[in-house]
């Protein structure tokens, strides 16, 4: 069984979040995001809340109104659930994953955010995949290996799309550059 802890966040994550409606208002489970939180139960990890709404600044008017987001939430999870979890705002070193709708994965240690890895790992298999075998085979070849992954949709639906793509990427880093150089020139 794994140790630790992983956080999920509540608002826009497991429940649906457009606005501020109240303090007991919790949205709609997120189906998805409900069933991987039952399973990770059922497999007996420690699954918490993660949360501002019981986020507090030490006043009485806050800690009051955290006190009735602790109850919302525990219905809510009751409810939706089944049990009740543990709700935290806190990190601590026990926690292993955190679940978050505004969370930026970076890669450790380097500062590079997980989806620009991504992105370039994707565009350097086509660029490979062309390679081997040629612009329209190659690109048709990635294609088929991402939709036998089960990707509904491939990122570049046509070799013209990825022509287009990158030229795209290029010229808006070409933009970016030379703004930068017109920022910082005197
Ligand atoms: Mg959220």
């Amino acid at each position: 069984m794994n140790n630790g802890w992983i956080g999920v966040d509540l608002d826009g994550t497991l429940a649906h979040y457009d606005k501020w409606i109240s303090g007991s208002h919790i949205g709609e489970p997120i189906p998805l995001m409900l069933e991987r939180v039952k399973r990770w139960i059922a497999e007996g990890r420690d699954v918490r809340i993660f949360t501002a709404r019981v986020s507090t600044d030490g006043s009485l008017s806050r800690d009051a109104e955290v006190f009735a987001a602790r109850d919302a939430i525990v219905a809510w999870c009751e409810k939706h659930l089944g049990v009740e979890i543990p709700i935290t705002n806190v990190k601590d070193y026990a926690m292993i994953e955190l679940w978050d709708d505004r969370a930026v994965q970076v890669i450790t240690n380097s500062g590079i955010a997980m989806n620009d890895r991504l992105l370039r790992d994707e565009i350097n298999r086509y660029l490979t995949s062309i390679c081997q075998h040629g612009f329209r085979r190659g690109v048709a070849a990635e294609n088929t290996r991402l939709r036998a992954k089960g990707w509904k949709r491939v990122v570049f639906e046509s070799g013209w799309f990825f022509v287009g793509t990158l030229i795209g990427s290029l010229a808006g880093a070409a933009f970016s550059l030379w703004l930068v150089i017109e920022a910082t020139t005197p």
